[in-house]
């Protein structure tokens, strides 16, 4: 997907993407000859972004995942980790996760 295909989907679904925190649409991402750039989140940060989640979903009220105990779940969570597009706000930093599967998924249909 390229990064115009990109933005183009953005807009369309969320209207024009403004940060949470400071409200700028000032967006940075990673892109390859004009290709938006993959990222495999799952890759060394595993079980530091689980224990993130697991405390994030505490603190909304949440029951924290019992550990090991589903591997489905950890597989699945891993194949969603695998393949991510990252947005950084250039005014404050924040970080945005997409799933680019389902973004291709959504701009270019099932092959
Ligand atoms: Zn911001």
């Amino acid at each position: 997907m390229t990064i115009d295909e990109l933005t183009k989907f953005l807009n369309e679904r969320a209207n024009g993407m403004r940060c949470p925190i400071c409200k700028s649409t000032d967006w940075y991402l990673k892109v390859d000859d004009g290709v938006v750039r993959e990222t495999n989140v799952a890759t060394g940060y595993r079980q530091d972004l689980q224990a993130a989640l697991g405390e994030l979903i505490t603190e909304f009220g949440g029951q924290q995942p019992k550990e090991s105990t589903d591997q489905q779940a950890g597989k699945d969570e891993q194949d969603l980790l695998s393949s991510c597009i990252i947005l950084r706000c250039n005014h404050c930093g924040r970080l945005e996760f997409f799933d680019r599967s389902f973004i291709e998924e959504q701009i270019h249909g099932k092959n």
